[in-house]
């Protein structure tokens, strides 16, 4: 026999514990389930275990999708304000970091647990280390087979299981299976917000730099699959480290998500600072200093040493013509530099793509052509940049689907 419910939440994640919330406060009768031991895992261990659960600016511009208007509806229903509410609500002490980023004084799991109680209060059951095996839709209703040998029957049935990335986490890319049997599209999804890789002989030359970190202002070259029919392009203005892999650090983890095979991205690693004009003007007013000296006073010291060695300048200011001197400065100004890769799904804070937003509904998340049928979150093909951004989509799109499941 089987037990019947109003909503079956798959993912006991942001998106899916949001969803709960609002459809329990409408008197549903409203179970999650999650494979892990742990609700909000991916919440544990985000903004460094603080949670960077949403950012003040929040806008339209800040998400990637097929569609990039679809994610406006619920971003304006729910927005950042109102979760940050919540929090307050909840009397959980927060700051902002930079860049709109908000994150809690303590700990994420301060916003981990806000969410368990709000759903217990709202009357919904979570069930932990439990997965789904069949999924079947039964006239108006959904029957699901669970991995416990029970059989549940649910009017509604939300897809919240996330995205492909940190498998060692759980992520698996079931939900997008889920919108396959039900002959929803699934767009190509590849992974986001991930440091990228360089070809063996950089990497040795970069090998010293490994620990630097520099401002930087990271672009994708000119005629990328990123530029805009004008020629604009993505660019961030951010931290960027050299790592012993290749390049990491928030400017390059918001370029990855642009940046496509065989492309190459340029990088200002000075920005503000025309390097040529400074150098030109310290070896005019003292051209004795070393070339490693005077460019160690624009940029990391340790990054001008590897810079002057890979252009073989040892000597002094002076003794260096005024075209290597700027051509060094290019270098700093705008590096162009081809990835061969990245880090994959191992350590990519998300999945770009999903289901495809043409399937879905904006205001509630649900399928169009399978009534009952919601995804919501990271699982939807819409992705936010490095900054509180995903978080926030999990919130709006799970609270959208709340209002309605
Ligand atoms: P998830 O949070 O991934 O939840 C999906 C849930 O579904 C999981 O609990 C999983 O166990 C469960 N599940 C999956 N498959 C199944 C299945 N087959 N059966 C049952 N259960 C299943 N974003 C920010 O905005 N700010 C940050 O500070 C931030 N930091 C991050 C740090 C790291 C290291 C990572 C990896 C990501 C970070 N992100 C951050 C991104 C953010 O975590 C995700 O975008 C967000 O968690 C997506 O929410 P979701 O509810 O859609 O999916």
């Amino acid at each position: 026999k089987s037990s019947d419910l109003d909503v079956l939440i798959v993912g006991a994640g942001a998106a899916g514990m949001m969803c709960a919330i609002e459809a329990g406060k409408r008197g549903r009768r409203v179970r999650v389930i999650d494979h892990a031991r742990a609700p909000g895992e991916k919440i544990r261990i985000s903004g460094g275990g603080r949670c960077n659960f949403t950012n003040l600016g929040t806008s339209g511009a800040n998400f990637l999708s097929e569609n990039p208007r679809f994610a406006l509806s619920a971003l304006k229903r729910f927005t950042q304000h109102d979760f940050l509410k919540m929090v307050e609500r909840h009397g959980i002490a927060w700051h902002e970091k930079t860049l709109g980023q908000l994150f809690c004084d303590d700990s994420a799991k301060q916003i981990i647990r806000m969410l368990t109680d709000e759903m217990k209060a709202a009357g919904v059951v979570l069930s932990l280390g439990l997965g789904v095996k069949t999924i079947a839709r039964d006239g108006e209703r959904f029957t699901v087979d669970l991995d416990d040998g029970t059989r549940v029957s649910a009017a509604s049935l939300v897809v919240a299981t996330g995205g492909k990335s940190i498998p060692k986490m759980g992520a698996t890319g079931w939900g997008y299976e889920v919108a396959r049997q039900f002959d929803l599209r699934v767009t190509e999804t590849r992974p986001a917000l991930v440091p990228l890789t360089f070809e063996p002989g950089l990497l040795e030359q970069l090998k010293p730099l490994a620990g630097v970190a520099v401002d930087a202002v990271v672009k994708t070259a000119a005629n990328s699959a990123s530029s805009s029919p004008k020629g604009d392009r993505p660019q961030f203005k951010e931290a960027m480290l050299f790592t012993h892999r290749g390049l990491s650090g928030p400017s390059i983890l918001q370029i990855s998500s642009y940046w496509r095979e065989g492309e190459a991205i340029t990088v200002n690693m000075a920005p503000g600072e025309d390097v040529a004009a400074r150098l030109l003007a310290a070896k005019t007013e003292n051209g004795k200093q070393a070339v490693h000296t005077a460019l160690g006073h624009i940029i990391p010291r340790r990054l001008a040493e590897v810079i002057c060695a890979r252009e073989g300048l040892s000597g002094k200011l002076a003794e260096v013509g005024d075209k290597k001197l700027r051509a060094m400065a290019e270098t700093v100004n705008a590096w162009t530099v081809k990835p061969v890769g990245s880090e994959g799904y191992r350590t990519a804070e998300v999945t770009l793509g999903g289901v495809d937003t043409a399937a879905l509904d904006q205001q509630t998340m649900e399928a169009k052509s399978v009534p009952g049928l919601f995804f919501i979150g990271e699982v939807v093909d819409v992705t936010g940049w490095l900054g509180g951004y995903n978080f926030q989509w999990a919130w709006s799109s799970g609270w959208a689907a709340g209002q309605t499941c």
